[in-house]
Parts: structure tokens; C-alpha cells; sequence
């Protein structure tokens, strides 16, 4: 028997990855959503069969069979169980949406789902049938990644071989919802319980991979006559004409450049003061820009950025996320311009190899990481969106780190999904929505040339997301779940 904290106890099992250090872990996750436990000071926690007999507060979660990580992975499509609330929740409890909820886990010797998701014994106590401290480790370490070799051209782990993506649940952020029926399910243990709630919160941020359309004059020399000649498009070559002529004359003037401060200028008329601007620091390669963090005209930007309350960041480059030392390197660039150490970033084309990088990023001083959603598919890679401490599976230990897990890239919806812009606002809502419901944390990533690309089209698309997404983080009814309601 582990003694986890005040009033919480759980029992060991034989399973390798569910190790001691694990499962503290997964329980502090899951009990911080739901609300934390410091009052409930008598109630005992159990995972697994208590060998002595239990007080009537007591909560019991069934550990799920030692093999059944990786049957999970093989389980065929559209294949786990989806229970209505009503089979979730104690009598009367509701949750703020109305879907079912799919059981990643059941307990071992439960997996027929003849029991419930959790019910109240007759004793009192509380026993949940489905383990959703499995759930939440499984989801929160990434454990999957280090074990399914699949990777696309840039070495990522693709959504469609996840098991979120396979069984449905990707647009689900399934810990969160899980500790709402936690905290359910504890206050028919404890009616005088207070959970403390966490406020649903909107972070904006913006990867700036380029500062300058063209890497020097030439080039965009040579595009302007594509403009002319071959595409005959007025405004493309006036576009590109500008550019050209910032390289010679005045970078400030270049559209990539400008778009950082149009990012910070929308995102203040909409009401929003903290979004992230991540810069890159690294030398030029074949998916690295290389622009230089020292140039006058970016260390002005920075500057300007960080005196209108904004926060900076870093964007480590294309091989940083198995080379810690050149991580290291680009970051000591940032350090310097900076003047301090402590800040958080993104890595570049969200390449992230689980748990290395995560550790590489304690190991350099980082104050969090915000990667974790896929590139070719939104939503909740980590089944969240509250910012958690990462796990190490290979050191069997938090890592002093947060995770912000990212929720939404904008590239993917355009560039992957190929969705029009009423179906980008649309997508980008709903999983907003999502994480207002279980009061967590919605990350955007738009990126400065995107504002640039179409210019008129996406400026307003973004403009139309950054009024809603105020709304929805003020309480209000944004306009696009009033469109839904009136279908
Ligand atoms: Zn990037």
C-alpha cells in the first residue's frame, strides 16, 4: 500500500508501467481538474481491492488488466465502449455537454461493461469499474509514441496512428471530463465538499519562423517577374515588390515583419493582452529560415512586443528535438537578447520525440513547452488542455516542466485538412467550446504569415475567431453555438 497524501492511499500492482511514481502521478492530475482534495482530510483512495476492510469513505478505482496497454493499440477501429452519462453519473449529477463518454479502460474482470462506469456500494463507498488512472496516464505520458514506430516525412508521430485518433475520441479532452465525473462521484462521498474550479482561459500564440518574406533581394526579384509574367497577378506582384524592396531599403517594411505587430495590434482590440510570440534563434538550414535574433530590427520588435505586456518565447529549429545541445545553443542566443532565462516555447514543425525532448527542455531551464497537439489533425494529442507536469516513463519521474498543451495550429486546418474558412472558424470554435466546458485551457497558434497569405480572407476569419473566443472566455454566448442552437 502507497501512501499518496493526506487521505489518499492506493494499492501497487504488477504492472510494469503503472509503477508507484506513476500513479501518484496520474492521481494528482486527475484530483487537481477535479478540484483538489485538501478538505477531504478522511477519505481514503484506493487503486485496486483494499486488502482491509474500508470506512464508508472510501473511493475505489479497479486497475485495468496488465496487458490491456497494448491491446488498446490493436483494438480495431470505432471499437471501445461509449457509455451514456446516465451510466456514468451519480443519479441527478450532470455535465456540461451531453455526449457519451468512451471508456478507455475498464477495470480487470470488468471488461464485459456489465457494471457501470462507477457506482455506490451499498457499504458507501464509491468503486469505479473503469480505470481512469490508466486513462490518464496512458493519455498524459504519450506512452503510445514510444512504442508505435509510425512517423510521417518529418519524423512526427501522425494523429491517425494514435488510439484517440482510431477510436474516435481526438476531439475529446478525455482526462478533464473524466475528473468532472471524479469530482461527480466525490461529492456523493463528501456533500459538503468545495471543489475548487479552474477558469476557462484562451492562450494565443504565434510561431515566428520567418521576419522577412525573402531570404535576399534576388530572390524576390525573380518572384516579382513569376508574378508578372507567368501568374499576371497585380497583386501578388505588388506584394512581392514590397518585399523586395524591404530587403534593399528597409526590412520594417516587409509584410512577414509587419504581421508580427498586426498579430499584437488584433489581439488587443479583441481584449486580449498575453498572447506568445515565439522567435527562432538558429542557424539557416534546409527547414530553418535562420533569421538573426540580434539584427536591430528584430531585437526592436522584441522589445516593443514585451513593453505592450506580450510575452516572448522560443521556437527551437528542425533538429533541436533529439539534439539538446544545439537546443542549448539557441537558446543562450535568446537568453542574451532577452536578459533572462526563464520562458517557455514551442518546438519548430512540432517535431517532439516523447519523453526525450520534454526532458532535453527541463534540462536547458525552460519554464514549459507548448507542442503537444498534431499537425495533421487538431485536438487533444494528451486528451487535455489544463497545462500538466510531463511524466518521464524512462526515468520514472515528474519532470520540473509544464506542458500547455497546444489545441489548435491554424496550418493544419488550411494546409492538411484543406477546410474553408467558415469550417476553420467552425472547427476552431467547437474544441474551444470543448475546453471551456471542462475549464481548461485553449491554445491557438497563428502564425504571423498567415496573416499575410490571403491576406483578406484569413484576417477576417481570425478576427471573427479572436471576438468569439473573447466571448466564450467572458461567459457569453459566442455567436457560433447560437448558429448550432438554431439549426
Ligand atoms: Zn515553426
Amino acid at each position: 500500500m502507497l501512501e499518496l497524501g493526506v487521505g489518499c492511499f492506493v494499492t501497487n500492482t504488477k504492472n510494469k508501467i503503472l509503477t508507484n511514481s506513476a500513479l501518484t502521478y496520474a492521481n494528482t492530475e486527475l484530483t487537481r481538474r477535479a478540484g483538489g482534495l485538501k478538505s477531504l482530510l478522511n477519505l481514503q483512495f484506493f487503486y485496486g481491492q483494499p486488502e482491509a476492510s474500508v470506512t464508508s469513505l472510501s473511493l475505489i478505482i479497479l486497475p485495468v488488466a496488465p496487458d490491456a496497454w497494448h491491446n488498446l493499440l490493436t483494438l480495431p477501429a470505432n471499437n471501445l465502449d461509449w457509455l451514456p452519462q446516465n451510466r456514468v453519473l451519480p443519479p441527478g449529477a450532470t455535465l456540461p455537454f451531453l455526449d457519451p463518454i468512451p471508456v478507455l479502460f475498464w477495470g480487470a474482470g470488468y471488461e464485459d461493461g456489465h457494471k457501470p462506469f462507477a457506482e455506490r456500494r451499498e457499504d458507501g463507498t464509491v468503486v469505479f469499474y473503469a480505470d481512469i488512472i490508466a486513462a490518464t496516464l496512458f493519455l498524459l505520458t504519450r506512452w503510445e509514441e514510444t512504442v508505435v514506430p509510425d512517423r510521417d516525412e518529418h519524423g512526427r508521430f501522425p494523429a491517425t496512428a494514435s488510439v484517440a485518433y482510431k477510436q474516435g475520441f481526438l476531439d475529446r479532452p478525455i482526462v478533464d471530463e473524466y475528473a468532472l465525473i471524479l469530482r461527480a462521484w466525490l461529492k456523493v462521498l463528501c456533500p459538503n465538499w468545495r471543489p475548487e474550479p479552474h477558469k476557462f482561459e484562451v492562450k494565443l500564440s504565434h510561431d515566428v519562423d520567418h521576419v522577412q518574406r525573402f531570404p535576399n533581394w534576388r530572390k524576390g526579384a525573380r518572384t516579382l517577374l513569376g508574378d508578372v509574367l507567368k501568374r499576371h497577378d497585380p497583386g501578388l506582384a505588388k506584394d512581392s515588390a514590397i518585399n523586395t524592396l524591404a530587403q534593399i531599403a528597409n526590412p520594417r517594411w516587409d509584410h512577414y515583419y509587419r504581421g508580427i505587430y498586426k498579430l499584437a495590434e488584433l489581439s488587443k482590440a479583441y481584449g486580449f493582452s498575453n498572447d506568445a510570440f515565439y522567435f527562432m534563434a538558429a542557424e539557416p538550414g534546409p527547414f530553418d529560415p535562420g533569421y538573426d535574433i540580434q539584427a536591430p530590427f528584430v531585437r526592436e520588435c522584441i522589445e516593443t512586443l514585451l513593453q505592450e505586456g506580450f510575452e516572448i518565447g522560443l521556437h527551437p529549429s528542425y533538429k533541436t528535438f533529439e539534439e539538446p545541445s544545439r537546443l542549448l545553443e539557441e537558446k543562450a542566443r535568446l537568453d542574451a537578447v532577452l536578459g533572462y532565462s526563464e520562458y517557455g516555447g514551442r518546438q519548430h514543425y512540432l517535431r517532439v520525440q516523447v519523453p526525450d525532448t520534454w526532458r532535453h527542455w527541463e534540462q536547458a531551464g525552460f519554464a514549459y513547452d507548448s507542442t503537444m497537439t498534431y499537425a495533421d489533425c487538431a485536438g487533444f494529442r494528451c486528451g487535455t488542455c489544463h497545462p500538466f507536469r510531463p511524466f518521464d516513463l524512462h526515468q520514472n519521474r515528474e519532470l520540473d516542466l509544464w506542458e500547455i498543451p497546444l489545441i489548435v495550429m491554424e496550418g493544419t486546418l488550411f494546409h492538411y485538412r484543406h477546410l474553408t474558412p467558415q469550417q476553420v472558424e467552425q472547427r476552431i470554435l467547437e474544441l474551444a467550446q470543448r475546453c471551456s466546458q471542462v475549464e481548461g485551457t485553449f491554445t491557438l497558434l497563428w502564425h504571423n504569415t498567415s496573416l499575410y497569405q490571403n491576406w483578406t480572407v484569413w484576417r477576417t476569419t481570425y478576427e471573427r475567431v479572436l471576438k468569439q473566443l473573447m466571448e466564450l472566455q467572458n461567459g457569453q454566448v459566442p455567436e457560433f453555438v447560437q448558429n448550432v442552437a438554431t439549426v
